[in-house]
Parts: structure tokens; C-alpha cells; sequence
């Protein structure tokens, strides 16, 4: 049973507070905050592509499009055009409809309610929960990758991540803070990038060590566990045919 989710949540904090990445869509909007329209922005960008690669990308688009109002008023071309090297232009395509639709319907307010977030398109579970958690400081826990690998690691999942899925969206509403949200949410994902990696974990100089059942166990490097697609051996038939001509 574990029973350190304080102290994790904890030292996270504390960790992030001096180890925090510098984003450009970490750019405070009020003192405490990033701007809203930033994290929606850069939620989408993030979908199956890097930190590194949006880091650019990022600046440009909103040197381009500082607001939602902006957005919304452009076209699909020349949306896709700017997404060029991003890939995954239904990403694009999504944006610019939400856009228009926050435009329309929200008063160009980003939605500050999972019921009305889920609606729009390209707007899933996780992408909800992390404009709500890091953009409103909500009490949430998005589960990305670095949150689902830290997670397993510390409570020694011995199982594929995609099997306990919803063990994990259990265990990460443990992890929620009701005050800090945004910080926490950001630390769990800067922790995961720096420290709790996904091929070499930096166990000996990892604050929650004491903590982590991985560790404990040295099971650390086997977890996550890989999942193994079963491959059904395709079985060949094969038919010979003897023709006798018994008339011969
Ligand atoms: S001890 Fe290692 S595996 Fe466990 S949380 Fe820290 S870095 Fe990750």
C-alpha cells in the first residue's frame, strides 16, 4: 500500500519551484498563472510531438496570433500552411474550428469547465484536464506520459500501462492538489523529462527515492513494462497434386 502521496506531492513542489522548465507558454499571465490561450495552444501543438520541436513553433504562432479572437478570424490554408514541420494537421484543423467556436460561443474566454472543454473538437480527456489543471490551476490530473511512467514506477506496476489504465487515473486523483494544481501537474512533467526518465531513471540522486517501490524492489529499469503485441504465427498451407493418367 502507498501511503506517500503528501510528501511526493511535497517534494515536487519544492523540486519544481527551482527546477521548473522555461516554456514559452509558461509565460505568466496574472502572477501565478500562464496565460489560458497559451496553454490551449500549446496542448494542441503537444499532441504526439516533442517539447523541443514546439518550442519555436510555439513563439512564432503567437507572434502570429496572440489571442483567440485573431485566430478565430483566419483561414483553414493558412493555418495549415504555418503548420508545416509540426505534422498531424487534423491538429490544425481542430484548433482553428475551436478557435471559431470560442470565438462564437464563449466570448473568445477559453472554457473554464471540463462539460464544455470535452465538446470541442480535438479536445480529449487529457487535453481537458491539463488546460483546466495548468491554465486555471483546476484540481485535475492529466495523465501524460511522464505522469503515467512516474506513477507505475512508484507504486511497481509490473503491468503495460495501456492494462491499467484506469488503476492509473485512480491512483493519479491521489496525486491532485487542491491549492497548487498548475505547479504540481507541470512538476510531475518536468520531473519525468529530467530525473524519472524513461530508459535511465536518475534513482541515485532522486528525491522520492525512499518512496518509490521501483527502487525498492530494483525493478526501476523493467518498469514500465513493455507491451508485447501478440504476433499469430501465420500457418502456410500447401497442396501438391499428383495427376496419373491411367490410360497410358
Ligand atoms: S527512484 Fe527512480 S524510478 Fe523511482 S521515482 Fe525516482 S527516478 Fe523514478
Amino acid at each position: 500500500m502507498f501511503k506517500h502521496e503528501t510528501q511526493v506531492k511535497k517534494f515536487l513542489l519544492k523540486w519544481y519551484s527551482v527546477n521548473a522548465r522555461i516554456l514559452p507558454w509558461r509565460k505568466k499571465a496574472n502572477k501565478t498563472l500562464a496565460n489560458p490561450y497559451f496553454v490551449f495552444v500549446s496542448e494542441y501543438m503537444l499532441q504526439q510531438t516533442t517539447v523541443n520541436t514546439v518550442k519555436n513553433k510555439f513563439s512564432d504562432f503567437i507572434l502570429k496570433w496572440p489571442s483567440v479572437n485573431k485566430l478565430a478570424r483566419i483561414t483553414e490554408p493558412e493555418i495549415l500552411k504555418f503548420w508545416s514541420g509540426l505534422g498531424y494537421y487534423s491538429r490544425a484543423r481542430n484548433l482553428l474550428k475551436t478557435a471559431k467556436i470560442i470565438n462564437k460561443s464563449f466570448k473568445n474566454k477559453i472554457p473554464r469547465t471540463y462539460d464544455e472543454l470535452i465538446q470541442l473538437p480535438g479536445i480529449g480527456d487529457y487535453t481537458a484536464k491539463a488546460i483546466l489543471g495548468i491554465g486555471f490551476n483546476k484540481s485535475v490530473m492529466p495523465l501524460d506520459a511522464n505522469i503515467e511512467r512516474i506513477l507505475v514506477r512508484l507504486h511497481a506496476i509490473d503491468q503495460p500501462i495501456i492494462k491499467v489504465k484506469n488503476e492509473l487515473k485512480d491512483l493519479a486523483n491521489k496525486f491532485i492538489s487542491d491549492k497548487y494544481s498548475s505547479n504540481l501537474i507541470q512538476s510531475f512533467m518536468d520531473y519525468g523529462s529530467a530525473i524519472c526518465l524513461p530508459r535511465n531513471p536518475r534513482c541515485a540522486i532522486c528525491g522520492m527515492n525512499k518512496f518509490c517501490q521501483s527502487y525498492k524492489k530494483n525493478l526501476q529499469l523493467n518498469i514500465p513494462v513493455k507491451f508485447k503485441k501478440k504476433t499469430i504465427k501465420q500457418i502456410k498451407y500447401t497442396r501438391a497434386y499428383v495427376i496419373v493418367n491411367e490410360k497410358k
